[in-house]
């Protein structure tokens, strides 16, 4: 491709309202563009990414024995209704009418689809095991849409559902998924770990693991052993014991079942999860106390989990008032920060009295993350409630009993679920088994965020000068960038470097625009194809020069070793 015919608008400086090194960065190298908050158009270059992206992940499925097929997004609303989910998908669920006034929901998921389908044409147990996929785009109208293409609203997924007539095919599936997922984002080039995992909204009782992304901006907590493989999301993560001085009441409140704990407070907070428990009993993660035992905030977590008139309804009734962050503030001396990715924290009101008590908080496992200037561990402790756990830094491994949990953040690129029988129970997709008995399918279903994993990639691969894409999902693999294109020897050299790479199947841009070179290597390095190839006044002596784009390192070479170096 000429890069004087390429449609790619960079942008010397970010938008101010891009929010991460990844967006920025997709934003000035002309990757993409926003239409809407979370929608975004792909550029040409983009494109291609988004294509190779796609591609790897088919591959692998394909490689794993599934099948592709493709899904309609619009869905009538009574399928959801049948699940159970049409309510309980929440905020998050994109609702439409046609023009009879018949419901719809943009797919957010395709669970339901693929269930109704196979209820009609799936009945014996020899048509399976069966695995099926799609690579679509999902719709789902998250609250906080951010960080460019990591949350969006409108996004490309792959999503893939097994279908087998036994657990331990369920297993087999399962692992044939979980072990495609490791090898599809080996090959991307993503430094990555899979970890054991909440179900969450999809549900099911089998178990289901996410596969994180290790980047800083990562909206969840893993925690790692440090000695063996042991790997867990923060919500989902057990551990040995907690580390450091407790005291016997802090012992007995974070142990201590809610039932049993006495404060009046405490027990408003109970009520108020009740008053929330039938529809959202995960909602009310954890709840922060103060040293003596007096609740300071309810942490909530998610985002379309939380609503927030609901919630508000709902501690009115419990008989809890809202405090402000300045009461907060005021009263303990630190910045409330109440909306970090691990959820939002509802500061309760609490009275002057307990002033200088250190805080006790819970879900927050990072310095200065939910509270400026508190450190996890010294300044606050832990609480548990209900089904959720959370410890502080440096935890025992759960798993070997000598390892030390370490806590790194994460962008969940991918997600594998053993499903079980919800979806079939409730959509009466039966099959009849060897013994000629019926039985529901048994379901597994797997998720990868194709487009947040464009993002992923970019916030792992980059510098202060552009993105460094990994060689597998570059949108060239080799930049030619000719210092001046009005140079006879240069152009010429340039030409024939671009004639014989592309003829050898390799993917080269060739920016023959006649720009001043300080512009040309500002954008080279902008868009971060892996390989370049200056071509100067060496090119008279037939002399080219290479630089990789990952390590800087530079090379001076002839034409023909320039072209076996590239191939
Ligand atoms: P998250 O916890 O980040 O909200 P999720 O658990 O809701 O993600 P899943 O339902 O497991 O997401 O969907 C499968 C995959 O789709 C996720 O692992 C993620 O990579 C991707 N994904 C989910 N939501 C979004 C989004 N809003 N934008 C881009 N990708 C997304
Ligand atoms: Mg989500
Ligand atoms: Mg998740
Ligand atoms: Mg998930």
């Amino acid at each position: 491709m000429k890069q004087s015919q390429l449609w790619l608008p960079t942008l010397r400086e970010a938008p101010a309202d891009a929010d991460a090194v990844s967006h920025q960065l997709l934003l000035r190298a002309g990757i993409v563009r926003q239409l809407a908050a979370g929608i975004y158009t792909y550029l040409p270059l983009g494109r291609r990414v988004l294509r190779k992206l796609e591609n790897i992940v088919r591959e692998g499925m394909d490689q794993a024995g599934a099948q592709e097929l493709l899904m309609p997004a619009m869905q009538p609303a009574e399928l959801w209704r049948e699940s159970g989910r049409y309510d309980k998908y929440g905020p998050e669920l994109f609702r439409l009418k046609d023009r009879q006034g018949r419901e719809f929901a943009l797919g957010p998921t395709h669970e339901e689809v693929i269930t109704a389908l196979l209820r009609d044409e799936l009945h014996s147990y020899r048509q399976m095991p069966v695995t099926l996929y799609q690579i679509q785009t999902k719709f789902r109208d998250e609250k906080r849409p951010r960080y460019g293409l990591l949350r969006g609203r409108e996004f490309l997924m792959k999503d893939a559902y097994s279908f087998d007539a036994d657990w331990e095919g369920l297993e087999r599936s399962y692992r044939r998924m979980y072990d495609a997922y490791s090898r599809i984002f080996s090959r991307i080039g993503l430094e990555f770990r899979a970890v054991e995992a909440d179900p969450g909204t999809i549900g099911g009782d089998g178990g289901t693991h996410e596969f994180m992304a290790l980047a800083d901006i990562g909206e969840d907590t893993i925690a790692v052993c440090d000695q063996c493989d042991y790997a867990a999301n923060l919500e989902k993560a057990e551990f040995r014991k907690v580390t450091g001085t407790e005291t016997e009441e802090q012992h007995q409140l974070r142990t201590a079942e809610p039932t049993k704990l006495h404060t009046p407070a405490i027990r408003k907070i109970d009520s108020l999860v009740h008053a929330l428990g039938c529809e959202a009993s995960h909602i009310i993660k954890t709840i922060i106390y103060l040293a003596d035992g007096a609740p300071l905030a309810v942490l909530v977590r998610g985002d379309h989990e939380v609503n927030e008139i609901k919630l508000q309804h709902s501690l009115s009734i419990a008989g809890l008032e809202l405090a402000d962050a300045e009461t907060v503030e005021r009263i303990t001396g630190a910045a409330v920060g109440f909306a970090g990715p691990m959820g939002l924290a509802i500061p309760l009101a609490v009275d002057d009295a307990v002033t200088n008590m250190p805080i006790g908080i819970a879900g927050a496992n990072e310095t200065d993350y939910h509270w400026r200037g508190l450190r996890p561990g010294i300044d606050f402790k832990l609480a548990i409630r209900g089904d959720f756990r959370n410890a502080v830094r440096g935890d025992g491994c759960p798993r070997c009993q000598t390892g030390q949990l370490v806590f790194r953040r994460g962008i969940e690129v991918g997600q594998v679920f053993k499903l079980g029988t919800k979806y079939s129970e409730k959509l009466n997709a039966r099959f009849i088994d060897a013994a000629g008995k019926e039985q529901p399918l048994i379901m597994g279903c797997y998720g990868i965020g194709i487009s947040r994993l464009l993002s992923a990639v970019v916030e792992q691969h980059h510098d202060a000068a552009g993105i460094r894409w990994p060689h597998a999902i570059a949108p060239y693999q080799v930049h030619i960038v000719p210092v001046s294109m009005k140079d006879q020897h240069q152009a010429e050299a340039a030409e024939l470097l671009y004639e014989k790479l592309s003829a050898g199947g390799l993917e080269v841009l060739l920016d023959d625009r006649e720009e001043r070179p300080g512009v040309k290597f500002k954008d080279s390095d902008l868009i971060g194809i892996p390989l370049r190839i200056v071509v100067g006044k060496a090119a008279a002596d037939g002399k080219v020069e290479l630089k990789w784009r990952d390590t800087g390192e530079v090379k001076v070479v002839s034409l023909e070793e320039a072209c076996s170096a590239a191939a």
